[in-house]
């Protein structure tokens, strides 16, 4: 496998009944730093360290852990990776780094019938969902990762704290589950999210030059048609109120 663009690498989610977020690697072999941006589903740990070292990177140099946004789906399997990585910081936005310090599990599973169940049947506890977070992100917030410049930009709606990356010389975005391939957006009937804020994130995240389109889940866009995100936030505009 090799860099989706340079200094960004890709290792897809392995979704089983419920989906695992895919992880990004940014910084490439000669990087001094490496980042990973969100984790996955428990149980995925092992997976995504092995797909790690099969791109060539080293997983020594993995310095910290970002999290577009503290659903199961993308912290499940970061306890695996703290341990297994040792020390390295866990970088989220604000708003959900004190749930998440706290073991607050509402941001965790969006919905009590969902926590019942995996509770239940995989018999998670809020203790294993609880973490320090050792940097608080800020909307605007430039940051040097394995030597590339990025944005942090702040668009809630799916989650109160979800987070955008974006280097603009080389028009790449990470948008978490706010907007996918195919002219889909994340959910926003789930605790914390709330439909204008979408709107108005969508908006915002059009009036960026974006090339690559690098969600959370579901396909990769490498050669994203101008006006994507705008023609999508247009289609959704009715349902976000
Ligand atoms: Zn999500
Ligand atoms: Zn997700």
């Amino acid at each position: 496998m090799k860099a989706v663009c340079e200094g960004v690498y890709f290792i897809p989610g392995r979704d089983e009944m419920i989906p695992d977020a895919h992880m990004y690697v940014i910084g490439g072999p000669e990087a001094s730093d490496l980042s990973l941006v969100d984790a996955g589903l428990f149980g995925k740990g092992a997976y995504k360290l092995d797909a790690i070292r099969r791109l060539g990177l080293d997983p020594a140099r993995v310095k910290r852990i970002i999290l577009t946004h503290t659903h199961l789906d993308h912290i499940g399997c970061l306890r695996e990776l703290l341990d297994a990585l040792g020390d390295v910081e866990l970088w989220i936005h604000r708003a959900e780094a004190e749930p998440l310090e706290q073991g607050d599990p509402r941001t965790v599973y969006g919905m009590d019938m969902f926590r019942n169940l995996c509770e239940m049947q995989y018999g998670l506890t809020p203790e294993a969902l609880t973490f320090k977070v050792d940097r608080k992100l800020e909307d605007g917030e430039s940051v040097q990762l394995g030597g590339m410049a990025w944005e942090i930009l702040h668009i809630p709606g799916h989650s109160a704290g979800s987070i955008a990356l974006y280097n603009r010389s080389g028009r790449i975005l990470i948008p978490g589950d706010v907007v996918y391939a195919d002219y889909a957006i994340g959910r926003f009937d789930l605790h914390g999210a709330s439909g204008p804020q979408l709107r108005e994130s969508l908006m915002r995240l059009a009036q960026l030059e974006v090339d690559v389109l690098l969600p959370g889940h579901n396909q990769i866009m490498k050669k994203v048609p101008a006006g994507y995100i705008a023609d999508t936030a247009r289609q959704w505009a009715p349902y976000l109120f």
